[in-house]
């Protein structure tokens, strides 16, 4: 069976740990691969590499950059249907929605595409008499990223163009579970120009991590995963005079008013909440319908919808699947151990998941649809984050008590509310402490133009990712104030000015 080692100074090297991890592919329940699990000393040698290559990246021009970011795109598109391939064969998402996944990535690219304008820095004539003042925004050095399993390519690729245009070098940790995207993204870097050691892949697990962590070269460290590991990530890295931005969990708030367009609410519902089996950061997991007669209806339209739906594998079926299946066995028991405890805590189960086979497919990681009504407050699946094709009802008196509930869960990352009244939704976007907002639109992710980032307890660190914020977390402001003794005036110069 192959092993998948690390991708380290633009070529495949093989990992000498010993230590190996199984890929699946969830559809069929079947082992595709082995990836390596590096040693310690293999990430200490990626970070010196990174560290070289930093010598020389730093002082490539900013449009230089961006041209290889330029070719890169256009590798990307070209590759686009071969890599959404491997994302569904490795995470299980059907292929439609792992194309949408790369293209989400792919505006990143293009995002970074513009750093020349992006890190132009200011400047203010005149501070003083004489006196000129700038800022430069300048490369911090190596930068690491830790990725999860749910985005393959679209997480890093929040990360590293945005590093690497800035004028870092970077070392990417993959999930896992799903390492093959990120090596193919990194090949395709090195054939767009990009130099040898600016990008480099470390497979592997805490040990690996560990290095990145505390390592004193690593000048920034980038996360996204669940929140316990933020937590630790944001702690440990934070303690060793790192930059750090930690991406958490979620529990992700629907508001449904009385007045919303019931069609819209259901058709968003759907792929907000099944879609890619839930595993979305920004799925929506809850929705709190305001008063029992919106609860009711949706209940019953929602019923009829799920009836509806087409589960199976990602790739191969004439009339695709809505919904793949979830990325492993452990997780697969874990979400169905979820809908028994919802039962047990008193919920009613509308539609349950849990016996859900895929013909042909008996062996792979299948949840059915799994709808809940009247869950409340304090209930484990209304606060712990379940990470799969799991929607729970909850039944509110009040817009203000919907808020309510909103604002005191732990998690903040998206939320959105369906109404038609725009001085509800202008309260609402004004007052929920939540980091990324929906009116009438169930997954507010931000473009790449703006920065993604929750609140709470879903977000560790000042600064989102990409956008604005992700070039302020990739550089490093210098401000400079200058005064120059009168000089000598020049000659005439009648030829057309350049720069030299
Ligand atoms: P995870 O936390 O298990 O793993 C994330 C990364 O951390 C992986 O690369 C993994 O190898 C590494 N890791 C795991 N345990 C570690 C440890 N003890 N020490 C050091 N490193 C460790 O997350 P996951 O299961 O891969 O991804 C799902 C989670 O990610 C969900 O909680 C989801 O909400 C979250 N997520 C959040 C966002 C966001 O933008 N906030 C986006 C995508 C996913």
């Amino acid at each position: 069976m192959e092993t998948l080692g690390n991708f380290i100074n633009g070529q495949h090297v093989a990992s000498q740990s010993g230590r190996l991890g199984p890929v699946y592919n969830p559809a069929t329940g079947a082992q595709s691969l082995n990836v390596s699990l590096s040693s310690a000393d293999e990430t200490r040698d990626a970070i010196a590499v990174a560290e070289k290559a930093f010598e020389t990246w730093r002082k490539v021009t900013p449009l230089n950059r961006a041209r290889v970011l330029f070719k890169y795109k256009a590798l990307l598109e070209q590759h686009a249907d071969e890599i959404a391939e491997l994302i569904t064969k490795e995470h299980g998402k059907v292929f439609s929605d792992a194309k949408g996944e790369l293209t989400r990535g792919l505006e990143v690219v293009e995002f970074a595409c513009g750093i020349p304008h992006l890190q132009k820095g200011e400047h203010s004539l005149n501070v003083g008499r004489g006196v000129d003042s700038m800022s430069l925004m300048q490369p911090l050095g190596v930068c690491a990223g830790i990725a999860p399993f749910n985005f393959p390519a679209m997480v890093p690729m929040w990360m590293f163009p945005v590093a690497i245009a800035c004028g870092n070098t970077f070392i990417m940790k993959p999930s896992e579970k799903d390492p093959s995207v990120p090596l193919r993204l990194a090949e395709l870097l090195t054939e767009a120009g990009l130099p040898d050691g600016v990008f480099n892949i470390v497979n592997g697990d805490k040990e690996s991590v560990d290095v990145l962590l505390t390592d004193e070269r690593v000048q920034a460290v980038s996360f996204v995963g669940s929140t316990p590991i933020a937590e630790y990530i944001y702690s440990t890295a934070s303690a060793h005079g790192k930059r750090v931005q930690a991406l958490g969990g979620a529990k992700n708030h629907m508001i449904v008013m009385p007045d919303a367009d019931p069609q819209q609410v259901v058709g968003s519902l759907m792929g907000a909440a099944f879609g890619s089996a839930g595993e979305r950061c920004m799925a929506i997991s809850v929705a709190v319908c305001v008063g029992d007669d919106v609860a009711d209806n949706l209940i019953e339209s929602l019923s009829k919808e799920i009836d509806g739906m087409r589960v199976g594998p990602g790739l191969g079926l004439a009339d695709e699947a809505h919904m793949g299946p979830v990325i492993s066995k452990e997780h697969c028991a874990k979400i169905k151990d979820y809908i028994g405890v919802g039962i047990e805590e008193g919920a009613t189960i509308v539609r349950d998941g849990r016996e859900f086979v895929v013909k042909g497919h008996e062996n792979g990681y299948f949840v059915g649809p799994t709808l809940f009504d009247n869950v409340k407050k304090g209930m484990r699946i209304y606060e712990e984050e379940i990470f799969g094709p799991v929607l729970c009802v909850v039944r509110a008196e009040s817009y203000a008590q919907a808020v309510e509930m909103i604002n005191s869960h732990e998690y903040g990352n998206g939320t959105s509310i369906f109404t038609r009244d725009g001085d509800t939704a202008r309260q609402f976007c004004e007052e929920i402490q939540v980091g990324m907002v929906g009116v009438n639109v169930p997954i507010p992710v931000p473009m790449a133009f703006h920065s993604f980032g929750g609140w709470k307890r879903s977000l560790f660190g000042p600064l989102h990712m990409h956008g604005p914020d992700g070039v302020r977390f990739y550089t490093r402001m210098k401000t400079v104030t200058a005064r120059w003794p009168t000089g000598l005036r020049a000659g005439n110069e009648f030829s057309m000015p350049t720069m030299k």
